[in-house]
């Protein structure tokens, strides 16, 4: 754990590690706290025998959050995180709704309203968007501040959940209260799952090593892809820019585009260094085209040459390199493609929480308990999470039950809502993939690329004199 005190900081916690006042935040607690005549060491304050001892297993966005809040409702929660990477592994950005700080002012612990007001105003001033890796630092950062105890690394690995009990690589934990945290693909929710539906369970450890690996329908009550996508990444050499920059743009190529790839393509461009720029594109595709990239992902890109790539795919990918070569001056490196495919998903785990047979409650939070498209899973659970913090803080060991159930009920009912709204924006996203689909194939086309022209565009493309060496790899062109 890192000690540090924070200068400037409200008096009244001089060393930030010695015990906090109390923070009234519901009548509930203030009435739980003992008046016990024993006094922590070194502090003068009293030592709180009813505060809960609290486990985390992932140290995600979500699980710090989730602390965070828990902490500073209840400053004499002994709190352990436990995440197995000693860095964290996701390096996408994210965007960040600034209703999802408001739970904030309830707090009046200065060491949360400090690192948070900073945090707040970083994302404010990025308009909404943060890297998650840079947001996992800061609420890090705050954590360790507040007197909660990080544990990262392989050593911390969560291998085993029970009853008040938690086993990771190098060794064990009690607690009264376990949040786990562990991603979309969690062994955690598994491990409740079989505690949960076991009438016969006595409390004994769940080995994670003993659960399956893959996600099965029957750990959610409702499952299901709603679109196909795939991510392109390539290499440039020397300037480029995007093909939206600029009103003339957008009008005169964005629209013929889209409806050539028969979808709307996000895209962004990374320097990579002084002579070359890494441009991605994103867009979604058909089922037959994700199916054509099966065995692909983030750790294994396909490449543009692989045979299995559906030539219908590796037409719109070269037709948008044909584009940007003539319209933004792109000198594309060959042979540079990789391509990831993934599904915009929505799920809710079919349980939330469970008390164990000696009382302690298990609950399931962030990716592992919901995840929803279009950027709203991490939105979610910052409320979600929020309130399940102020729940913890406020619980005594005698109502963790109760705080369970309102956990569950909550979550469902938020997952529910998004899971509305997410159902809705993908009807129109459909809708305007079929008005693409339709504009494509009626006569009177306006506005819309000569298929002779970009043939010959693609013609010029570095690949092009490649796959005309390698007659098996070329592409379909019409
Ligand atoms: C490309 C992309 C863009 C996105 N953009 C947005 C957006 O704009 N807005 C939005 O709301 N959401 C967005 N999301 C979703 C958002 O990133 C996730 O919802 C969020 O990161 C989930 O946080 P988490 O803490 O639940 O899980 P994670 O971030 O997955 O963290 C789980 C942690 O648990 C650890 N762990 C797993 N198993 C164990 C174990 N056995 N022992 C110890 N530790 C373990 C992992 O190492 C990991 O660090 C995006 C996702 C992607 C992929």
């Amino acid at each position: 754990m890192i000690r540090e005190a924070i200068p400037g900081v409200d008096e009244r916690y001089p060393g930030l590690f010695l015990p906090a006042p109390e923070i009234a935040v519901s009548q509930g607690l203030a009435n739980d706290r003992t008046n016990s005549s024993e006094q922590m060491p070194g502090t003068g304050q009293p030592l709180n025998h009813r505060a809960l001892k609290v486990a985390y297993v992932g140290m995600g966005p979500i699980a710090l959050y989730n602390a965070l809040q828990l902490k500073a409702g209840q400053p004499d929660t002994d709190i352990e995180m436990f995440e197995k990477r000693a860095e964290y592994a996701r390096n996408h950005t994210v965007h960040i709704d600034d209703h999802c700080f408001r739970s904030l002012k309830s707090y009046d612990h200065p060491v949360l309203t400090q690192g948070m007001a900073q945090l707040r105003d970083k994302i404010r001033r990025q308009h909404g968007h943060i890297s998650c890796k840079e947001l996992e630092t800061d609420l890090k950062s705050i954590a360790q501040r507040m007197g909660i105890t990080l544990h990262a690394g392989s050593d911390y690995e969560v291998v085993a959940i029970g009853d008040g009990k938690v086993t990771f690589t190098s060794g064990e934990a009690l607690f009264d209260a376990l949040v786990c945290a562990d991603g979309a693909h969690s062994k955690s929710r598994k491990a409740l799952l079989k505690m949960a539906d076991n009438p016969d369970y006595q409390g004994e450890d769940i080995a994670f090593s003993e659960l399956s690996s893959t996600d099965e329908d029957s750990e959610f009550t409702s499952k299901k892809d709603l679109q196909y996508r795939v991510r392109v990444k390539y290499q440039v050499k020397g300037p480029t820019k995007k093909l939206t920059s600029g009103w003339l743009n957008l009008s005169r190529y964005v629209y013929a585009t889209f409806k050539l790839m028969l979808s709307p393509v996000e895209e962004r461009i990374r320097p990579l260094n002084e002579q070359t720029n890494e441009v991605t594109i994103d867009f979604f595709i058909s089922k037959e085209e994700f199916d054509s990239l099966s065995g692909y992902n983030l750790g294994h890109a396909a490449k543009l040459s692989d045979s299995n790539v559906r030539d219908s795919l590796k037409e719109k990918i070269k037709n948008w390199q044909a584009i940007k070569q003539q319209f933004c001056q792109e000198t594309l490196i060959a042979d540079t493609e990789e391509l990831t495919p993934h599904t915009l998903s929505i799920f809710h785990a079919r349980k939330v929480h469970h008390v164990t047979p000696s009382g302690k409650l298990i609950c399931i939070a962030g990716d592992a308990a919901t995840s929803l498209p279009y950027y709203r899973s991490l939105n979610n659970f910052l409320l979600v999470g929020a309130k399940l913090g102020r729940k913890l803080a406020s619980a005594s060991r005698a109502d963790l039950a109760k705080t369970g159930e309102a956990y569950e009920q909550y979550a469902s009912r938020r997952a529910r809502w998004e899971g509305f709204k997410a159902t809705l924006k993908n009807f129109m996203i459909n809708v305007m993939k079929l008005c693409l689909w339709i504009s494509n194939k009626v006569f009177w086309k306006i506005n819309v690329w000569d298929p002779l022209k970009l043939k010959d565009q693609r013609k010029t493309l570095p690949e092009w004199e490649v796959q005309r060496h390698h007659p098996t790899a070329m592409l379909t062109v019409g």
